[in-house]
């Protein structure tokens, strides 16, 4: 049986490290893999692979990461591959497949490697920097954009994604799967809160019609094996130490090894003279220099971490564009409890509900096009009537679990309880060096994180529109007995949470979530050198650079509202097609999870 835990915690039940304001804990340097046990049976030093030739050299062993390595396996059984990963061996698969116990290790886990430029007042959810990356604890929810979400993007990299294979590809990579599909605990309550969504839904403003049931669902990266456990949720680093196992030969993964610098030179071309196209040469990384030989380098190392790598290594090469258009999530989230009584035929058992809301917001922008911003809310139902014995299900199937102790609270003999989290659009600007931006500066990479009035008027009238899920449609009583609506207090770092009638005023997070955008990609018209010039081209490399290209969200051109690890990992693929074009069948689906 699981017991909530009772050692130290350095934030109080409900209250997750992406609300604590205290900067996390300086992070354990990390260590070569042969200082490490698991890594050493996996992984390998800079030393041990300097003399090899690679095809393509991958800086970053996230989601992103793992995929590209993965297809380009795939397509080709002659490339040679290199993941470069700055961090060491964390765990060994995604936190929610493990005991409750690991969730803690995210207290001493999550970094910020960056620094807030002056009067920047918002922050960045935090990395996670190690092998796995940020999904080694989150990004479970995976959905996939409808094209008219995906604004301003090129029609041909939309076509691509649309009729290449690439989202099932990316769905089948990720272990996608229907909560219906995760097992009993989805067979009560899911489908009484979907009717529930469907009748109510509609009466409250800014949430957009839903028409069938589909409409409040996506699938959850939840499965990555072919086992009857579903629930299994993704993580990079099984696909990466399996593929390392598959391929000892060809593909090799670095941990403890952060890339510093990228060195490179211009090519002497007879037609272009001093301004022939540049090449990027050799890694500057925690281990030492390699040479890149002929490897084309893929840069999946997130958003802002890539970013202030190409302004230090590139300064003079990339546009001014380069580091500006940081878009991606305005944030809000609650717990909140309504009367078990509102509510039939739960059962004695755990219930689970998992479901996406739609929503949309105008905001009297000038143009037709942009007169909208988007908004989605997780919102996640649990069921305990007895808390104490199925805590660790709960843990394992919700989507979204930043706090392990607190799921214990949720519900009980009376209550049932909902995690309501809400994402929304925060727009920037290519080219706009007074919004947010990424700036290498000093020797420091900087954040301005600057959220317009638009972005912050989404985010209240999102909330609003949560409020008015919780009294309208998910309380379900009657009107006197409103106020046994509890919502959580998380309290203060170091003190403890309580429930309480009113909405926790922390609930308004001023932190930028899912970042996105800051080397967006674009065709460039021949003559522009203007500071909107897209930074990547269609494939993703960078216009500048021969042989360095991006991977991962910060080629988005806009990030809508929606979740970016599927269309991330959907790109990741397309690119790998790219450099390594399949040999056997074209747009293979499965086998993705054949282990
Ligand atoms: C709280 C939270 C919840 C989220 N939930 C969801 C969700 O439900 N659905 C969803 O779609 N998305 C979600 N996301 C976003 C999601 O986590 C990211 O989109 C996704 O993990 C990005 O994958 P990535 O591989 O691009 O980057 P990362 O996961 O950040 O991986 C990058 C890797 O590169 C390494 N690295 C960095 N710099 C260097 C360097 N210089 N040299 C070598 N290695 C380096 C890092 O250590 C890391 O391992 C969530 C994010 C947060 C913060």
């Amino acid at each position: 049986m699981y017991e909530p835990a009772r050692s130290r915690s350095r934030t109080p039940k409900g209250m997750s490290q992406l609300d604590a304001s205290t900067a996390p804990r300086p992070l354990v340097k990390p260590h070569r893999a042969n200082e490490d046990p698991v890594a050493a049976h996996y992984c390998k030093t800079l030393d041990e692979i300097q003399a090899n030739h690679y095809d393509v050299v991958i800086v970053g062993g996230g989601a992103v990461g793992s995929a590209i390595s993965h297809r380009l396996l795939q397509n080709d059984p002659k490339v040679r591959v290199l993941v470069l990963e700055k961090g060491s061996f964390l765990l060994p698969e995604h936190v929610q497949n493990l005991h409750p116990q690991y969730q803690r290790l995210m207290a001493e886990a999550i970094a910020k490697p960056w620094d807030l430029a002056p009067g920047t007042t918002f922050d960045l959810a935090p990395q996670i920097p190690y092998l796995g990356g940020r999904a080694l604890f989150w990004s479970t929810w995976i959905p996939q954009p409808k094209r008219e979400q995906m604004a301003k993007w090129p029609e041909k990299v939309l076509d691509d994604l649309d009729h290449g294979g690439y989202w099932q590809q990316a769905k089948d990579f990720l272990g996608a799967a229907l909560p219906k599909e995760m097992g009993p605990a989805f067979t009560k309550f899911q489908p009484e809160l979907i009717a529930r969504l469907r009748n109510g839904l509609g009466h409250i403003p800014n949430f957009l019609p839903v028409e069938n049931d589909g409409d409040l669902i996506v699938p959850l990266a939840s499965r990555d094996t072919e086992s009857e456990l579903k629930y299994r949720k993704f993580s990079p680093v099984p696909r990466l130490l399996q593929d390392a196992t598959d391929h000892a030969d060809r593909m090799h993964i670095v941990t403890g090894c952060e890339v510093r610098e990228i060195r490179h030179r211009r090519q002497a071309r007879h037609d272009q003279g001093p301004k022939g196209p540049c090449q990027a040469t050799e890694l500057v990384t925690a281990q030492g220099n390699l040479p890149l030989r002929s490897a084309r380098l893929v840069l999946a190392n997130g958003v802002v971490e890539p970013t202030g790598l190409l302004q230090r290594s590139f300064a003079q090469i990339l546009p001014k564009g380069a580091g500006t258009n940081l878009g991606g999530h305005v944030a809000s989230w609650f717990s909140v409890q309504v009367p078990r009584a509102g509510w039939k035929d739960l059962g004695d058992t755990l219930q689970v509900g998992c479901t996406y809301l739609r929503g949309r917001v105008h905001t009297g922008e000038r143009t037709e096009k942009e007169e909208h911003r988007d908004f989605h809310i997780h919102l996640m139902g649990a069921s305990n009537p007895h808390p104490e014995s199925a805590v660790e299900d709960l843990y394992r199937l919700i989507p979204d679990s930043f706090d392990q102790e607190f799921l214990a609270e949720l519900s009980d003999e009376d209550n049932i309880g909902f995690l309501v989290h809400c994402l929304g659009e925060w727009r920037s600007t290519p080219g706009d060096q007074a919004g947010s931006t990424v700036r290498f500066k000093d020797g420091k990479t900087l954040l301005g994180l600057k959220p317009s009035e638009r972005d912050l008027a989404l985010r209240k009238a999102m909330d609003e529109a949560a409020r008015k899920l919780v009294e309208e449609v998910l309380f379900a009583g009657k009107a006197q007995d409103k106020d046994k609506i509890r919502y959580w207090n998380p309290g203060e770092p170091g003190k403890p949470g309580e429930w309480q009638k009113e909405l926790p005023a922390g609930r308004l997070k001023d932190v930028l979530v899912h970042e996105s955008g800051t080397l967006w990609m674009g065709e460039r018209p021949n003559d522009s050198t203007t500071g909107a010039d897209p930074i990547t081209d269609l494939n993703c490399r960078l216009h500048e650079v021969d042989n360095v290209y991006v991977g991962g969200a910060a080629t988005f051109p806009t990030s809508g509202s929606w979740n970016p690890t599927l269309t991330a990992v959907a790109l990741g693929r397309r690119l790998a097609d790219h450099l390594a074009p399949p040999k056997k069948e074209e747009g293979r689906t499965h086998g993705e999870h054949s282990r």
